[in-house]
């Protein structure tokens, strides 16, 4: 019996063979995410602490060198993840489309402060 595969980047187990890679590797994909990666059998899977704590330190603008040394991730595998994330900016942005609206608003109240200032003098 082979070992289960995991997903390095979404920890899924949906993971499909995918042909050889150019070291004559097996590889695999992931049929969650879409990652596609080679058995590495130094990896360990990162737990649910260790990938949040990942995500607040790239909030802070913590250079990946230091993430990597605090939370014992390689600095390969942390570029893979925000490169992944990053492909999500997009999509997330789009979402919201409303801006325009509640700007307009600010800008009326903005006016109505500085009449009542003028007013005062
Ligand atoms: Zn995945």
């Amino acid at each position: 019996m082979k070992p289960e595969m995991t997903c390095p980047t979404c920890g899924s187990h949906d993971i499909i063979k995918n042909g050889l890679n150019r070291r004559a590797k097996q590889s695999y994909k992931c049929k969650d995410c879409g990652r596609q990666f080679v058995e590495d059998p130094q990896w360990q899977p990162k737990d649910k602490n260790t990938l949040g704590l990942i995500d607040l330190l790239l909030l802070e603008k913590i250079p990946l060198a230091g993430i990597s040394g605090a939370t014992g991730v390689s600095e390969s595998w942390l570029q893979d993840s925000v490169n992944t994330g990053y492909e999500w900016v997009p999509k997330v942005a789009q979402v919201t489309p409303k801006a325009q609206g509640k700007l307009k608003v600010q800008m009326d109240e903005l006016w109505a402060f500085v009449d009542d200032k003028g007013n005062q003098q």
